[in-house]
């Protein structure tokens, strides 16, 4: 066995393959053994494909087809045959979802007749249940699988919706205000000496007796009775003026008058929108100040006197959010790889104008070349420099998302549609990784779950402040490193082993061909208990040892299980990508480092307080005593271990180890170190259960291991123990 540990050893800190006691893993097919129940997605209910919904109600302007059947469903709930209908409305899913994975490019509608009518060759009872459960599909859509366009086609969609109702609220303004502004033209008419003439009155007669009718004798009655009144010439040039500019305007279509044909507000290129945006601002002054002239015509408030001038100004600083908001926004669809240093500095400038464009950048692969040297990768350094550099500028609407959770983030799209400032969406599809046979949904998924790429969003409107406006809190268990999952196999003799295995970097490259010489699989009789579960070892702040290595659990086709031994640059990839990680979490607000400062600090202050109105009311002999009773809520009785570890830190003495046990996260890395010398109180959380039960070196490691830093190792108690220089440097970050 120590021979097997040698050669794993090895080949974790060279990453060579040395001899037979490990085996090269490229072209076994391994995956994570996360993985292994995601082999083939058509058979799954999950958020794909989706929906994009024609008619949205309240904003759902996406739904999965999963969410729809279901609404299906629960209309034929309590029915007699509702399990009948039930069986056959999931089989017609699972064909819909299998038609839309063959690259079908089709509405739901279509896609349920299709499916449904291969289905009742097979059984005339599906036929029935069908087209009962038919009649409860609420809503159609164009249905989109997960894949290279989904991003730009979901965006599209949303900014489609925007665009429509903005459209109709446009139209209706319009409406209001072109009738009525016609309405004084006409009146004006009426009563002008032209209106009254013979020959008008004449025309407008139509057909009949002409010759029973005097027109010039009417037209004398007319104008004696009420003299001609006409609107003064600069009103009424000014309101066929403002006729003209809203029936002539293309920012929306004029469904009314046809009108000129209407913008188009889509873009590939940051250069192209904002020229589209600057060549059209004249225009879109000229329709605000319209519509604003047009109300004051409308309602005879305007007074030429007053608002002549105001209005000859109007526009010449550009318009204010309030008014950009009338028109449609720019959409930018982009891809990082077709980004040029050009694109990039266009780009920043669309982010800092303020002006409402709303950038789709998608990223199709986050491993990018090694700009330095071999085996230092940047993952998903563009999209991090992107949102980093928009967030920076402080009004830019910021969310960045993958494509298998964009259904979750349906929210956030709309909300970023709808703030009157810039938006940067960023996506990455997953359709860039060299995964043969891995589906872009897991691509994808798999590098929000690793910390990869995470999800997150920054809404400048949602309040001043980071707390306000900044939130990790759907990724998934966000409050920890990385998310950890039960993975349950059947062990060599044939028993259910479960066991808690996390997902991290290390995960999300190992399916990755470029990556496999990082990793080595271990034959069955090889593996040892030195081989951990790699967040153990990500965990220690840099190399300690090679008593422990890093071992991943990975599925074979064959649904073998494999435990592969990863290289250390790989290890140093995960640990820059948990640190990178923890920044996030720290502007989200989890384990936030001037927080958990000054929350010490008031607690220390409070303490200190206690003692001194305690000193002040008792003899000086029992201050000390009550002092320890009143702030842990304790009477006389000894202390407990786990007790002791929840202690104030203010009636410690530092050189003694202890674990601040009520801020513990249960990650299980002290008590797999050493199961005795730490151990869980009835909370589950971690306290010194024997010290003596293990040595200095384990207890530096497990507060070099622990996720929220809550154990403090103090002093040494065995001077005899090897290395204590070094254990202590060690532990001085953890006072
Ligand atoms: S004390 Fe730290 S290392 Fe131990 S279980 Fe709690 S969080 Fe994990």
């Amino acid at each position: 066995m120590e021979a097997h540990h040698h050669a794993h050893a090895a080949f974790h800190l060279t990453g060579r393959l040395a001899d037979e006691h490990l085996t090269a893993i490229e072209g076994h097919g391994l995956v994570p053994a996360l993985f292994s129940g995601y082999r083939d997605l058509t058979e799954l209910r999950y958020d794909y494909p989706l929906v994009l919904v024609e008619a949205p109600i309240e904003g759902r302007f996406v739904e999965s087809l999963s969410g729809v059947m279901d609404e299906v469903l629960a209309h034929v709930a309590g029915g007699s045959n509702e399990d009948r209908i039930r069986m056959h409305v999931l089989r017609l899913e699972s064909g819909v979802r299998a038609l839309v994975a063959t690259g079908a490019t089709i509405m739901l509608s279509e896609a349920w007749e299709t499916v449904a009518k291969e289905l009742a060759t097979i059984d005339d009872g599906i036929a029935d249940s069908l087209a009962y459960a038919r009649m409860f599909l609420a809503v159609d859509g164009m249905l989109v699988d997960c894949g290279q366009s989904t991003a730009s086609q979901v965006l599209t969609h949303a900014w489609n919706v925007a665009y429509a109702g903005r459209a109709a609220s446009f139209a209706d303004t319009m409406a209001r205000l072109t009738v009525g502004l016609v309405e004084i033209l006409e009146a004006d008419f009426e009563n002008s000496a032209e209106a009254r003439s013979a020959e008008n009155l004449k025309a407008s007669f139509g057909s009949g007796p002409m010759d029973q009718f005097d027109f010039d004798a009417m037209s004398r009655i007319l104008t004696d009775a009420r003299p001609p009144m006409t609107l003064p010439g600069s009103r009424r040039h000014r309101i066929e003026q403002l006729v003209e500019v809203l029936r002539s305007q293309q920012f929306y279509a004029d469904p009314a008058t046809g009108g000129a044909a209407p913008y188009s507000f889509v873009f590939h290129h940051c250069v192209d929108a904002l020229a589209a945006f600057r060549d059209r601002l004249t225009a879109a002054v000229e329709v605000t100040k319209a519509l604003a002239v047009g109300s004051l015509e409308v309602s005879g408030l305007y007074d030429e006197a007053k608002h002549d001038q105001l209005f000859a100004s109007f526009g010449e600083t550009g318009l204010d959010p309030s008014d950009l908001a009338l028109f449609p926004d720019y959409l930018v669809l982009l891809n990082v790889a077709d980004m040029t240093a050009e694109e990039l500095e266009q780009l920043s400038q669309v982010l800092s104008s303020g002006l409402p464009f709303k950038v789709l950048v998608q990223t199709d692969d986050v491993i990018e070349p090694a700009a330095i040297g071999e085996g230092i990768s940047a993952l998903a350094l563009a999209s991090h420099r992107l949102t980093s550099m928009a967030m920076g500028l402080g009004d830019v609407y910021v969310l960045q998302t993958t494509s298998s959770h964009v259904l979750r983030v349906r929210d956030e799209v709309t909300g970023s549609l709808a703030h009157h400032g810039p938006a940067l969406i960023s996506v990455f599809s997953g359709t860039g990784a060299e995964a043969p046979g891995i589906p872009p949904y897991l691509v994808s998924s798999a590098a929000l779950e690793a910390r990869v790429f995470p999800q997150f969003v920054y809404d400048p409107s949602a309040g001043a402040d980071w707390a306000s406006r900044f939130s990790v809190a759907d990724n998934p268990q966000a409050e920890a490193d990385w998310p950890i999952h039960e993975f349950c196999y059947e062990d060599a003799q044939n028993q259910s082993v479960c066991e808690k295995v996390p997902f991290t970097l290390v995960d999300f490259v190992s399916f990755d061909r470029r990556y496999v010489g990082h990793f080595a699989d271990v034959p069955v009789d090889a593996w040892s208990p030195a081989l951990v579960n790699v967040d153990a070892i990500v965990g220690r702040s840099s190399r300690a040892d090679v008593d422990q290595l890093p071992c991943l659990l990975m599925a074979a086709d064959d649904g073998t299980l494999h435990k592969v031994i990863v290289d250390e640059s790989v290890i140093r990839e995960a640990r820059r990508c948990r640190s990178m990680w923890s920044s996030i979490q720290e502007l989200g607000g989890i384990h936030n480092s001037h927080a958990d400062r000054l929350l010490a600090a008031a607690e220390a202050e409070w303490q200190a307080n206690m003692q001194e109105q305690l000193a002040a009311m008792m003899p000086a002999a029992v201050v000390a005593v009550e002092t320890t009773e009143i702030v842990d809520g304790r009477a006389e009785a000894e202390p407990s271990p786990a007790e002791a570890d929840s202690a104030p830190e203010s009636t410690r003495n530092p050189d003694e180890p202890y674990i601040e046990t009520p801020r513990c996260s249960t990650c299980n890395e002290c008590t797999q170190i050493n199961g005795k010398m730490f151990a869980y109180n009835e909370n589950q959380q971690a306290y010194i259960a024997d010290l003596k039960a293990g040595t200095y070196a384990q207890l530096v490691e497990a507060a070099e291991s622990c996720q929220v830093s809550v154990i403090h190792p103090g002093k040494p108690w065995d001077a005899n123990e090897p290395g204590l220089e070094d254990l202590l440097k060690r532990a001085e970050v953890f006072i």
